[in-house]
């Protein structure tokens, strides 16, 4: 029998204020899968900072029943800085944090820490320490991350997290899951003990997902690019490939014993309900349009 499957889901501060109300649904239909957590991101360069905040607090009040995670960077901010939001989360009840380095600021190619912030992920953990007893979840990268030297400087620096007291990396996203199950199966022989838990994005937007991909690090495969190329100008059939890819992919890991999986919802429900709708998985999960042709 396979192991019953912990799923998180993250959800973005939308820039719209149309778009939130798009985004409470999405939180609200995602709660019908129990998850483990759902987290809020932290714009690049720290641009969503009292936002962030602000939708991690609001989904304590109106889905208690949920926990939160809100991410946190060390970009674009002092230590003393970083720390005040931190407390506020604690202040606020918030007792999970996704602790990250974060990316260079747009239009720039290095990264260099902010003078007088925390330099690296590993650095903002020991930050977050001295403001409360937070559960702090990391990143980690199938395909290794872009500046650092080796995949094996990936696996000393997720193996260092998980000695500083993370309780699970998730990893960027991937589309093939051959990255994934390598990293996984080196994180273990490494004796990193805790889970990698696997990070699924369905492709809502292809053109969007090339852009980020290039910059993050995560191949496309020519299979997938195959599929979706040419499809961001019909988007019934690109929602439909979408929910199409990522319920293959995680059938697959699925036969590979994972049982965890992050979703980066890009705040689409539908396309979370369609998924799981064909994997079969949470009590009535929505149907729409998309499941019904795919069965
Ligand atoms: P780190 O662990 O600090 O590593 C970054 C690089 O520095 C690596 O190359 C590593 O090898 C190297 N390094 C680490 N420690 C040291 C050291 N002590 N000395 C020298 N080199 C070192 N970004 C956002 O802006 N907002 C978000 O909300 C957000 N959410 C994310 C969620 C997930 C699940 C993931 C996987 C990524 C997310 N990101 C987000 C992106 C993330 O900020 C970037 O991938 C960033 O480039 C790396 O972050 P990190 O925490 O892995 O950094």
């Amino acid at each position: 029998m396979s192991k019953p499957l912990e799923l998180s889901f993250e959800f973005f501060p939308p820039k719209a204020p149309e778009a939130e109300e798009k985004m409470w649904l999405a939180i609200e239909q995602v709660a019908a899968f129990k998850p483990v957590f759902v987290s809020v991101t932290y714009g690049a360069g720290g641009t969503t900072r009292n936002y962030t905040h602000n939708i991690a607090r609001d989904i304590l009040k109106r889905a208690p029943a949920l926990k939160v995670a809100a991410h946190l960077t060390c970009v674009g901010a002092t230590r003393q800085e970083v720390d005040q939001i931190a407390l506020t989360h604690w202040q606020a009840g918030i007792r999970h944090i996704v602790a990250l380095r974060g990316d260079p600021p747009k239009g720039t190619l290095k990264y260099i820490p902010f003078e007088g912030g925390y330099a690296y992920a590993t650095d903002l953990m020991r930050g977050l320490r001295n403001i409360g007893d937070f559960e702090i979840s990391v990143a980690a990268f199938p395909e290794k991350h872009p500046e650092s030297l080796s995949f094996e400087q990936d696996i000393e620096i997720l193996k260092t997290k998980a000695e500083m007291g993370a309780t699970r990396g998730i990893t960027q996203y991937f589309f093939d899951n051959a990255f994934y199950l390598r990293l996984r199966d080196r994180a273990l022989k490494a004796n990193i003990l805790m889970p990698v838990v696997a990070g699924i994005i369905p492709i809502s937007n292809f053109a969007s997902i090339k852009r980020f991909s290039a910059m993050c690090g995560t191949s496309i495969p020519a299979w997938v690019a195959e599929k979706f190329e040419g499809l961001d100008d019909n988007p019934h059939a690109r929602d439909k490939a979408a929910i199409e890819f990522a319920t293959g992919q995680c059938e697959k890991l699925m036969a590979e014993g994972v049982s965890k999986f992050h979703f980066y919802t890009m705040n689409r429900a539908d396309l979370i309900s369609g998924i799981f709708a064909n994997l079969g998985v949470g009590k009535n999960p929505p149907q729409n349009s998309y499941t019904k042709e795919l069965t």
